[in-house]
């Protein structure tokens, strides 16, 4: 295989690299190298599709500002920017007013909403425990298959050639990005690199409403974790992180916490959803990093990495292309300084910290 650049990993944020090389200019050859094009088990695909400027640190709140103008602009996302809206009562009011103070500062779009305007938005929600919200209005959700296939489509139309296969070592002569999602630390290791990425499950529930819905709902995120979306065909999308998942390759979901876990939360918060009907269940990866944030580094002259976003990934996909690119190209972060994402922070303690990531 020759090639000037050698992209392993033709997810979201692999063909968002080699789209935003060849956008910003890139003459020579990439190649992207895809060892599953079905793209079955790529996070990529798995994903719930949510896009978020709520964070607490800088860094991150601006790669999904960056992102979200970009796929404003890409149709083929399915953009839907219904808003995401953390509900907060007595557990957790204290800790989104601070999360909501900081998130104003560091200049993300957000408000907080009493009682009566969350029941503007989702009227069927179960409020007597609420008091109150944190709502991003330019926050939502795409089709996250629909939003790889935009990527890719880009990145071919503007050259970039995809082929079918597992990089295992590096051949002279070509840069190589690792962009491997959950598996890029078993990548980096193939590589004799220690890049700390572990893959962790996260499940998500496809359910049919129990009656036509006349809105589309925001991302609902409830105290105690249980967290929806609208889909096509008038279903839902429901995930509730498991902070016990013990880490791994696996896949498949779990009815038993679906009916013992999700479905009880869910009930509880919106008593209509007794009545919900599981259409599909599945799991993916997360790609988890010890401080749960991305690397975005120069490992050596011949490798580069960009992985790492723990369950954000999609929706800092844009920016991540970006920024690689400029740091392949010109050697530094241009469009934002992202040098808190480097591989070194780990080995030098310098975790990032912010636990709207988690
Ligand atoms: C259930 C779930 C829900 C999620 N929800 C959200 C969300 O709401 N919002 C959000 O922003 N993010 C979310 N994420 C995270 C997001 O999906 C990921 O951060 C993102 O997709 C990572 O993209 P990627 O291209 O790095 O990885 P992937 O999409 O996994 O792509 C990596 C590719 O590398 C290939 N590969 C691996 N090893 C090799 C090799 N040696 N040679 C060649 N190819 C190789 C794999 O086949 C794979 O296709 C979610 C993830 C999951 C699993």
């Amino acid at each position: 295989m020759t090639a000037d650049i050698i992209i392993i990993g033709g997810g979201v944020i692999g063909s968002s690299i080699a789209f935003n090389l060849l956008q910003d200019g890139f003459k020579g050859r990439i190649v992207v190298m895809e060892r599953d094009s079905s793209y079955q088990f790529a996070s990529s695909a798995l994903a719930m599709g949510g896009i978020r400027q709520q964070f607490m640190s800088a860094i991150n709140i601006r790669m999904v500002q960056y992102s979200l103008n970009v796929i404003e602009q890409l149709h083929d996302c399915q953009f839907r920017q219904r808003g995401y809206l953390f509900l907060a009562n007595e557990s957790n009011w204290s800790r989104l007013q601070r999360r909501y103070e900081i998130q104003k500062s560091l200049d993300a779009e957000c408000a907080w909403l009493s009682v009566t305007e969350i029941r503007e938005l989702v009227p069927e929600l179960h409020c007597d425990d609420l008091r109150g919200g944190l709502f991003g209005p330019k926050d939502g959700y795409v089709d996250p298959r629909a939003t790889l296939r935009a990527f890719r489509g880009k990145a071919e139309q503007l050259g970039a050639t995809y082929v079918s296969g597992e990089v295992r070592k590096l051949e002279p002569g070509s840069i190589y990005v690792i962009a491997a999602g959950a598996y890029s630390g078993a990548v980096a290791k193939a590589l004799g690199i220690e890049v700390p990425i572990t893959p962790v499950r996260q499940q998500l529930f496809r359910c049919e409403l129990p009656r036509p819905w006349t809105y589309e709902f925001p991302v609902v995120i409830d105290p105690g974790g249980v967290h929806w979306r609208s889909s096509a065909n008038n279903e839902i999308v429901i995930a509730k992180t498991n902070p016990d998942e013990p880490p791994g390759f696996r896949f498949g979901c779990d009815l038993e916490s679906f009916h013992n876990d999700v479905l009880p939360a869910l009930v509880n918060r919106l008593p209509e959803f007794r009545d919900l009907k599981l259409v599909f269940g599945w799991g993916g990866l997360y790609e988890m990093t010890p401080d749960h944030n991305g690397i975005i580094d120069r490992i050596s002259d011949r490798l580069y990495i960009a992985a790492g976003f723990s369950g954000h990934g999609l929706m800092m996909s844009a920016a991540t292309g970006k920024l690689t690119s400029e740091l392949i190209q010109t050697g530094h972060f241009q469009t934002l300084d992202a040098s808190v994402l480097s591989l070194g922070r780990f080995a030098r303690g310098e975790l990032i910290n912010d636990e709207a990531m988690l």
